[in-house]
């Protein structure tokens, strides 16, 4: 029953109120709806949200919040059955991009694991220094870590050791 606590990753935002407006007379209530999304699925969100508002957004530039904005408005925009559609998107056609799309889409994929670092998917986190990384798990009472090494080694167990935490989705 308490499975969900531990698989729920960090939460972000919200950074802004959808659908409200200057002068909105109506309003009864602010409602906080939270989505669990893949990394996929914020990429998609990302790149129809740049697409759709300003093709030629520089999005390397792109503050994080930002970015985080734009991917949280598409979600309360298309929902849950969207969001899928996009990560399905996403899977489906990288072959079938054309140059433009293709740059945009690796643009997309940075400002994503900026703006929602990739330490915060996995239990593994890395630490240390460049020359001397180090990993260690942050679940609570695992305790496993991996002091120092060689950083290609260590990410492949480190890759591993996540597994063995259930509900590994990327
Ligand atoms: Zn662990």
């Amino acid at each position: 029953m308490n499975g969900w606590r531990r698989l729920l990753r960090p939460a972000y935002g919200p950074g802004t109120v959808s659908g409200f407006g200057d002068g909105e007379m109506r309003q009864r209530a602010v409602v906080l709806v939270a989505f669990s999304m893949t990394r996929d699925a914020m990429v998609a969100a990302l790149m129809v949200a740049v697409t759709e508002t300003s093709p030629g957004m520089d999005v390397d530039r792109l503050p994080d919040a930002e970015v985080r904005r734009l991917v949280e408005e598409r979600a309360a925009l298309e929902g849950t059955p969207g969001l899928d559609r996009g990560e399905a998107w996403l899977r489906e056609s990288q072959t079938e991009l054309d140059d433009k799309e293709y740059v945009l889409l690796q643009a997309c994929f940075r400002a994503v694991n900026r703006a929602y670092p990739v330490d915060a998917f996995g239990t593994v986190l890395l630490s240390g220094s460049p020359l001397r990384p180090s990993l260690r798990c942050t679940v609570s009472g695992c305790g496993w870590s991996r002091p120092e090494g060689v950083l290609e080694q260590l990410l492949l167990e480190g890759v591993e050791h996540g597994q063995t935490h259930a509900g590994g989705e990327r």
